[in-house]
C-alpha cells in the first residue's frame, strides 16, 4: 500500500493534443512547492497525476497548504494506492482511514470506476465498502446529503485508490501557460487581486510600482514589496520594478490643468510601464481598475488612459464590485497589508474636481506643457529592480 497525492486537473483535461505541455507546466509547479518535502515520483493517467512523496512522513498539513497554491488543479486528496480488488480495499479501511471514521458520526461512500472491466459496478462498490465500514464502526450512520466524512473508492486503470475527504484546488491554468504580464501595483486593495486573477489564468505576473518620495513614504514601498512577496507564493517569484515618479508628478502639478492631472498622470504611468514591459519581453499590462469606481475609472477616462499604450491592458476586475474584490483579497491574504494607511502617488496632489469625461484631444494638448518623453526616459532608465521570492523560500 502506498500513500499518494491524487491531483485532479481543471480545464487542462480538455486540452487535447496540447495536454502534455500543460501537464509538464503543472508538474513543474508541483516540483517547486514540494521540493521542501524531498520531492516525489509520479505518473499521470486519466486527467489525474498520482504523486508519491519521497518523504513518507511529510507533514500533510504543510503539503496541503503548498499544493493548494498551485494553479491548474481543481481538486486534490491524499489517497492510498491499493491492488485492484474489492477485498484489498476492504482490508485497508481500518489501517488507512480508520482515524477519520472513528472521529465521524456520519459518512457516505462514493465510488468511481474508470476501469469499466472491473467486476463490480459503482453502486455495488458503495454497498460492499459501506457495509464493511458499518460492520467495523457500528456507531456510524450513513448520510447521503451532509456526511462528516466522504469515503471515495476509485477504480482506475492501474490501481484502486481509497481516501477520506478531498481538498479544493486553486483552479485556473498552470503557471507559465499563458504568457507574461506586467501588473501596475499600487499598494491598494484592487491591484494585488488583479495580479492574482491573471496569475490564476496561467500568466506569469511581474509588477511595476510608481512612488513619489517624499510625498509617499518608504513604508508605502515596503508595503508593495510585501504584497509582491505574497503574490510570488503562487508563481515562485515576482519581479518588481520600482519607478521614481516624483519629478513627473511635480511637473504635472505645476504645468498641466488640475482637472486633467489624474488622467495625464495615469497615461504617463502607462507609457513607462510599456517601456518596462517591452524591455522585459512582456506583452501586456494588468491594472486593478473597476468600471466607475473613481473618477479615473469612467469609460471616458479609461479610454484616454489606454490610448497612451500600444499593448493590451488587462483589467480582470472591471465588472467586480468592491465587496467581491475585498472577499478575494481576504482569501489570498493581501487585504490586511493593503489597508495599511500609507499614501499612494495617485492620491497625492489629487484634483478637487477631476474631469470624468476627458477627451484624448484635450489631454494631448495639455501634455504639450511638459517634456514627458525626456522625463519618462529618465524615470525608466533609473528604475529599481527586485526579484522577490515567497517568504518560506528566502534564507
Ligand atoms: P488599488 O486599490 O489597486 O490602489 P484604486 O481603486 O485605488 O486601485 P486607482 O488609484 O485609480 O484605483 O488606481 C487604479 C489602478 O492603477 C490600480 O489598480 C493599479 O493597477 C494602478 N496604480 C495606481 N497607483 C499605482 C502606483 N502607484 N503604481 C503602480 N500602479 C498604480
Ligand atoms: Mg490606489
Amino acid at each position: 500500500m502506498r500513500k499518494s497525492v491524487l491531483i485532479k486537473y481543471g480545464e487542462l483535461a480538455l486540452k487535447g493534443l496540447n495536454r502534455p505541455h500543460f501537464e509538464a507546466l503543472l508538474l513543474r509547479s508541483l516540483k517547486r512547492v514540494l521540493a521542501p518535502f524531498g520531492g516525489f515520483d509520479y505518473y499521470t493517467a486519466q486527467s489525474t497525476a498520482v504523486l508519491h512523496l519521497k518523504d513518507e512522513n511529510a507533514d500533510l498539513e504543510a503539503v496541503k497548504a503548498a499544493v493548494s497554491k498551485v494553479f491548474g488543479i481543481v481538486n486534490f486528496s491524499f489517497a492510498y494506492e491499493l491492488p485492484k480488488d474489492i477485498d484489498s480495499v476492504k482490508a485497508a479501511v481500518e489501517e488507512t482511514i480508520g482515524d477519520e471514521l472513528r472521529a465521524a458520526k456520519t459518512f457516505k461512500v462514493n465510488a468511481k470506476r474508470s476501469d469499466k472491466a472491473f467486476p463490480l459496478n459503482s453502486p455495488r462498490i458503495c454497498d460492499e465498502i459501506g457495509g464493511h465500514i458499518l460492520s467495523l464502526y457500528p456507531h456510524l450512520k450513513a448520510d447521503m446529503f451532509d456526511p462528516d466524512v466522504v469515503v471515495t473508492v476509485e477504480i482506475r486503470d492501474q490501481s484502486a485508490f481509497l481516501r477520506a475527504g478531498d481538498n479544493k484546488g486553486a483552479g485556473g491554468m498552470p503557471t507559465g501557460s499563458n504568457g507574461k504580464g506586467l501588473l501596475l501595483i499600487s499598494g491598494g486593495i484592487d491591484s494585488p487581486v488583479a495580479g492574482y486573477m491573471m496569475a490564476k489564468r496561467g500568466m506569469y505576473v511581474d509588477a511595476v510600482h510608481f512612488f513619489s518620495y517624499p510625498y509617499t513614504s518608504e513604508m508605502a514601498k515596503e508595503k508593495v514589496i510585501t504584497l509582491c512577496r505574497k503574490l510570488s507564493e503562487y508563481e515562485g517569484r515576482t519581479c518588481l520594478n520600482i519607478v521614481n515618479f516624483t519629478e513627473i508628478q511635480e511637473n504635472i502639478r505645476d504645468f498641466c490643468p488640475e482637472e486633467l492631472s489624474t488622467v495625464i498622470l495615469r497615461r504617463s504611468m502607462m507609457r513607462i510601464a510599456t517601456k518596462i514591459a517591452k524591455a522585459n519581453n512582456i506583452s501586456c499590462l494588468i491594472s486593478g481598475e473597476s468600471l466607475g469606481q473613481v473618477a479615473s475609472q469612467t469609460l471616458a477616462a479609461m479610454t484616454c488612459t489606454e490610448a497612451a499604450t500600444d499593448i493590451p491592458i488587462f483589467k480582470p476586475l472591471i465588472g467586480f464590485d468592491k465587496t467581491d474584490i475585498v472577499a478575494i483579497a481576504r482569501k489570498i491574504d493581501t487585504f490586511e497589508t493593503s489597508i495599511l494607511p500609507y499614501e499612494d502617488c495617485c492620491t497625492v496632489f489629487t484634483p478637487r474636481h477631476p474631469k470624468t469625461r476627458p477627451t484624448e484631444a484635450e489631454v494631448l494638448e495639455a501634455e504639450k506643457n511638459v517634456d514627458f518623453a525626456a522625463l519618462e526616459e529618465k524615470a525608466f532608465s533609473s528604475c529599481e529592480f527586485m526579484r522577490l521570492m515567497p517568504e518560506s523560500e528566502t534564507v
